[in-house]
């Protein structure tokens, strides 16, 4: 029997359900029993009734899941895979930010850990911040942690938002000069750019989309050739699901080397050994989950 197959054994013997971010390694997309963006994989998270979710993306991702299913055991296959961006701010760091503005009130993307989230108003994913920023009652708006998405949400919004200063390492890694330069190498292309990107690629964008947006957009499009500006591991799936069309880097290939620490075996020993579970204070999810819901509720 191959690994696949003894994934597949386990799967069925736990009740387990595997859920895939799309910047995961090719050969674990394939294996996934939902693959999305963030908030795809929330919705889905807060709706399964297996017993167990294997989370194949970063811990934050797989602490949302805890959070919207905290009688489900949830594991992440690798413990260490962390985001950079959601440790750019700790609950300390945003319970100091909400004294200096009172009446604010607090966006927290989904990128951000458990604990931060439960200091927060609402939630956001990046296919939702705009409608999340524009709907919440408050004309002062504290937004964590993602310094180019609180830029994003405010070109359609007049109310003030104060940014957190972090950003998405790969995503900043998206210079403006190479993909003016991929635009002239593909003239024909649409230039499609995440809003973790640097608002002078934002720019240049024809979309500005969550990587789940893509996914719809490119399906829906009568074009034949995009430019991706996000994470390399979104244009395995574009081309999978897309044979007849033609997809490219806007730039040189960007990895985000978190997301690829998880491997078939990783999830093979995750699902035979439940490892690693994700535990959270029983406070921590009350209030995180209040955030997120009220996310799910929203957009
Ligand atoms: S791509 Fe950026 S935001 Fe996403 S997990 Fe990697 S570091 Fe975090």
């Amino acid at each position: 029997m191959n690994i696949v197959e003894e994934i597949n054994k386990l799967k069925k013997q736990k009740n387990a359900i595997i859920l895939v971010h799309n910047y995961q390694r090719p050969e674990i997309q394939d294996i996934a029993d939902f693959l999305g963006d963030s908030l795809g994989l929330a919705r889905e998270a807060a709706k399964t009734d297996a017993r167990v979710i294997v989370f194949c993306g970063v811990r934050f991702m797989a602490e949302t899941a805890k959070i919207l299913s905290p009688e489900k055991m949830v594991l992440l296959p690798r413990k260490e895979a962390g985001c950079p961006m959601a440790d750019m701010i700790t609950a300390e760091d945003l319970r100091r930010l909400k004294k200096n503005y009172p009446d604010a009130k607090v966006v927290s993307y989904v990128n951000t850990n458990a604990d931060v989230k439960a200091e927060s108003d609402i939630c956001c994913t990046s296919a939702n911040a705009v409608k999340v920023v524009k709907n919440i009652s408050a004309e002062r708006i504290i937004f964590t942690p993602d310094k180019n998405l609180a830029a994003y949400c405010q070109r359609f919004v007049d109310k003030e938002i104060i940014p957190w200063n972090g950003y998405c390492y790969v995503h900043e890694k998206i210079r403006e000069e190479e993909v003016c330069l991929a635009k002239e190498k593909f003239p024909d292309a649409l230039l499609l750019v995440h809003p973790e990107c640097n608002p002078s690629v934002i720019d240049l964008a024809d979309e500005v989309l969550s990587t789940g947006g893509m996914v719809d957009f490119v399906k829906k499009s009568n074009k034949k050739k995009f430019l991706i500006g996000t994470e390399e591991g979104l244009i395995y799936r574009l081309k999978k699901e897309n044979p007849e069309k033609e997809f490219y880097s806007a730039g040189t290939v960007k990895i985000c080397r978190n997301q690829k620490l998880n491997t078939l075996n990783d999830v093979y020993f995750s699902l035979k050994e439940e490892r690693y579970p994700i535990e959270l204070a029983g406070g921590i999810i009350k209030s995180a989950q209040k955030a997120l819901t009220e996310m799910l509720e929203y957009a």
